[in-house]
C-alpha cells in the first residue's frame, strides 16, 4: 500500500448519459449539486458498441464548458480504429483530455465485428495516435473480473494495461475493503504503482444491486445482504443504512492510504453528498 500514499487524493463522479430531455434537466441539477463539492473531474459512460456515443459527448463536452473537466469513458469492443481514431478526435478538438479506456461488454448475443479485443488494445492504439495527450484510466478488479480464468491470470492481464500507458484506474465497486487493499498490495508486488482510486457504489435499490453485482462479480457480504432483505420495500431504511455503511467504507479506505474515490452516482446527487458529508476529509 506505500506506493498509493504518495498521491493526493483525487474525487470524481461519474454520470451516465441521459436518454430524456427530463432526464437532461435533472442531471444538470444534479451536476450543479455535486459541483460546489469540487471533485477533480466528472466522468460520464459509454454504451458498449457506440449506443450512446452522441449522448456520451454532449454531456461530457457541456459538463466541461461549465468548468470542472469531464473525462468520457471509451469502450472498444465492437468499435473499429477508425471510429475510435474519430471519438478521441472529436475530444481532442474540444479540449477533453482525460478518458476512461475499456473494453466494454456486449448484449448477450451480439457478436463483436470490431478491431479491439481487450482494453489494453485500446489504451495502446490511444497512445498511438494521440502520444501523451490523454491522461488514461482504466478499470480494475479488486474481487477479479468476472470472466478471467483466475485471479493471477487477471491481474496480468491488468497490467497490460498499465504497461500500454494508463496512468491511472477506478475500481470496480466492492463492499470488502480488504478486496481493495489485497488488490493493490498486489499491484505493488508486480511493478504497479499507478493511483488505484476506489469505485464507491452508493445503496439505493437493493433489488437492483442484487442483480447488478451479479453480473459484474462485486459480492455482497451475507451480512449486508441479510439485513437489506429485512427492509422490503423500506427505501428510507435501505438509503439510511446504505449511507452508514458506504460512509465506513469510504472513510476506512481514506485513512488506510486510499488515493481517492470515485462514486458511481447514478445521476442522484443525495446519496453521495449524504456519504461526501460524513466523510473527514482533506480537501
Ligand atoms: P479488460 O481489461 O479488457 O478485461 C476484460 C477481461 O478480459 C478480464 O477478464 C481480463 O482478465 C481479460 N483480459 C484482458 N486483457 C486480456 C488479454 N490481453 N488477453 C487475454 N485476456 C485478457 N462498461 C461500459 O460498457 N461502458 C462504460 O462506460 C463502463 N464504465 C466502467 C467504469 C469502471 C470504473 C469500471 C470498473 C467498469 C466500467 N464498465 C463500463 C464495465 C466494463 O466495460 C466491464 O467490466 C468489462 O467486462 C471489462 O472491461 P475492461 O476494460 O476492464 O476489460
Amino acid at each position: 500500500m506505500q506506493s498509493q500514499k504518495k498521491y493526493p487524493q483525487l474525487f470524481s463522479f461519474e454520470f451516465y448519459p441521459p436518454k430524456t430531455e427530463e432526464g437532461v434537466k435533472k442531471l444538470e441539477i444534479v451536476h450543479q449539486q455535486l459541483a460546489e463539492l469540487n471533485p477533480d473531474f466528472f466522468s460520464v459512460t459509454f454504451g458498449a458498441g457506440g449506443s450512446t456515443r452522441d449522448r456520451t459527448f454532449d454531456t461530457v463536452v457541456k459538463i466541461q464548458n461549465k468548468g470542472i473537466s469531464a473525462a468520457p469513458h471509451l469502450s472498444c469492443v465492437a468499435s473499429t480504429k477508425e471510429n475510435i481514431r474519430d471519438i478521441l478526435q472529436a475530444y481532442k478538438n474540444n479540449g477533453i483530455s482525460k478518458i476512461v479506456a475499456l473494453r466494454g461488454d456486449l448484449p448477450s448475443g451480439m457478436i463483436s465485428a470490431g478491431e479491439f479485443r481487450y482494453a489494453n488494445e485500446l489504451v495502446e492504439f490511444i497512445r498511438e495516435v494521440t502520444g501523451d495527450y490523454f491522461q488514461i484510466h482504466v478499470a480494475g478488479y479488486p474481487e477479479v473480473h468476472p470472466q478471467a480464468k483466475n485471479a493471477t491470470e487477471d491481474l496480468q492481464n491488468f497490467k497490460r494495461k498499465i504497461d500500454a500507458g494508463a496512468n491511472a484506474v477506478i475500481t470496480q465497486y466492492f463492499y470488502n475493503v480488504d478486496a481493495y487493499f489485497y488488490f493493490v498490495d498486489a499491484c505493488e508486488r508486480i511493478g504497479i504503482t499507478v493511483p488505484i482510486i476506489p469505485g464507491i457504489m452508493p445503496i439505493t435499490n437493493y433489488s437492483q444491486l442484487f442483480r447488478f453485482s451479479d453480473m459484474c462479480g462485486a459480492d455482497i457480504p451475507r451480512w449486508m445482504r441479510k439485513r437489506l432483505e429485512c427492509f422490503g420495500d423500506d427505501r428510507e431504511s435501505i438509503i439510511a443504512f446504505g449511507v452508514d455503511i458506504i460512509s465506513h467504507l469510504s472513510q476506512s479506505l481514506l485513512d488506510n492510504g486510499a488515493p481517492g474515490l470515485h462514486f458511481y452516482t447514478m445521476n442522484q446527487s443525495a446519496p453521495t453528498l449524504a456519504i461526501w458529508n460524513n466523510l473527514s476529509l482533506k480537501k
